[in-house]
């Protein structure tokens, strides 16, 4: 249930005052400094690593790790994305992952601390201006709370965030000389844009971009927004399937985040790195297709809803009796069409349902392979294991090709021209 209560909100002038100043003075001082004294390479690196330090600290750390537990990590790793989380200056994580459970949990509505329906603004950065309608309760991070880590920032929240930014500015002026520029560009301006960065994926994430994977949200997947904010820009995907440690689920998605935690847990600091299984987001973007495409598709064919379920049961059927018998369509016309995307968007359900049951048994077979009461009969589960594995991949693979195929079909409906109509006296 929802308790919040925007418009009577107290404003917090601290946070008014810091967001709207830092910004003006960060690109005024960059520009002084710029024609003064002129910006070399060095402010610039610095000003990259120190920004991928303290957004990563953000996006692997407050946000896949400790709000949505993604995977698991080390001590040192929790610790050193504490740090470097702290010093992106945007609360502490416990503050940050109770405003953002609350986001997930009541997307779109009062109950969501940066509801992207009040528009660009209050979503980007007008919410951090008033103070929360819960107040400091937090109370849906009780695992959090109970973190010796997480409750250690949040007691010192204000000095680590201060005392990890000056270290970091005067480590990169020792090393590389130009503390001023240092202060300026790797400390001042990189703060602001990693800040605003964060608010982007609370602003432009929820109203640019495509929604392959639920309507269900105003959450939209934008790949140039990932680009700048350490592969967030998958929105829509981190909606729909919030505990994968990746929001770019496709191997060439820029998500430098993911790699991060992925090489981590090559290197034993991390593990248990959640993937959504295949059949569910596969079938999520199916269903989402379906249900934009097939109304379309079956408006211009002239079929009746009813007709149109009364098909698709009977190639169902079919396709269990005689797939070959299925595939061959030498008709022409609109029937033809009709026919191959029956039968294919019966085949993509066919695929799912197939995935689904291999994962299952996967699951199992992984079970009896640690559980088994001989040598051999593990060895044996394994192997059993892997030849599963290899079926799912194949599955996948012909999935996502038979949904390809389907979405093209569908498109060919939607835009194939009316038969011919009847002559009317
Ligand atoms: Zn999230
Ligand atoms: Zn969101």
């Amino acid at each position: 249930m929802s308790q919040a209560k925007p418009e009577r909100r107290q404003i917090i002038w601290l946070n008014t005052i810091f967001l709207t100043v830092t910004p003006v003075l960060a690109i005024a001082s960059t520009i002084y400094y710029g024609v003064e004294y002129g910006i070399t390479w060095r402010e610039l690196v610095a000003g990259l690593v120190i920004w991928s330090f303290t957004g990563m600290g953000i996006t692997a750390g407050y946000h896949r790790l400790f709000a949505h537990k993604g995977y698991k990590a080390h001590k040192s790793v929790r610790f050193a994305l504490a740090v470097c989380g702290a010093a992106a200056i945007e609360n502490s994580a416990i503050a940050w992952c109770s405003d953002h459970r609350h986001h997930h949990a009541e997307t779109d509505t009062d109950g969501d601390p940066y509801n992207a329906k009040r528009g660009f603004w209050y979503s980007h950065i007008g919410w951090i201006f008033f103070k929360g309608a819960r107040g400091d309760a937090y109370d849906n991070v009780p695992d959090l709370r109970a973190d010796p880590i997480l409750a250690w920032q949040h007691r010192n929240y204000l000095a680590i965030a201060i005392g990890a930014n000056v270290l970091f500015v005067v480590a990169a002026g020792l090393l590389l000389g130009n503390m001023l520029g240092m202060a300026i560009i790797a400390g001042l301006l990189r703060l602001v844009v990693v800040q605003h960065m964060t608010f982007l994926i609370n602003s432009v994430a929820h109203i640019f971009g495509k929604q392959p994977w639920s309507k269900a949200t105003t959450s939209r997947d934008n790949w140039f927004l990932s680009l700048f904010t350490f592969g967030e820009g998958y929105h829509n995907y981190h909606h729909s399937f919030q505990a994968d440690y990746r929001n770019g689920p496709r191997w060439y998605n820029w998500d430098p985040t993911k790699w991060l935690i992925w090489s981590l847990d090559r290197v034993g600091l991390a593990s248990h790195l959640r993937r959504s299984p295949a059949d569910l987001t596969l079938k999520a973007r199916f269903e989402t297709s379906r249900d934009e495409l097939q109304p379309r598709a079956l408006a211009r064919m002239g079929e009746t809803a009813e007709e149109w379920s009364l098909l698709l049961q009977e190639k169902r059927e079919q396709l269990k009796d005689q797939k070959e018998q299925l595939m061959v369509s030498l008709r022409e016309g609109k029937e033809a069409l009709c026919d191959r995307f029956l039968s294919a968007e019966a085949q993509v359900e066919h695929y799912l349902q197939e995935l689904k049951a291999l994962r299952v048994d996967l699951k199992e077979r992984v079970g009896m392979s640690s559980t088994g009461t001989s040598d051999s009969e593990r060895q044996q589960h394994k192997r059993e294991a892997e030849r599963l594995r290899q079926a799912m991949r194949q599955t996948h693979a012909k999935a996502k090709e038979t949904l390809a195929r389907w979405e093209a079909l569908a498109l060919e409906c939607v835009s194939a021209a009316p038969g011919p109509q009847p002559v009317t006296a």
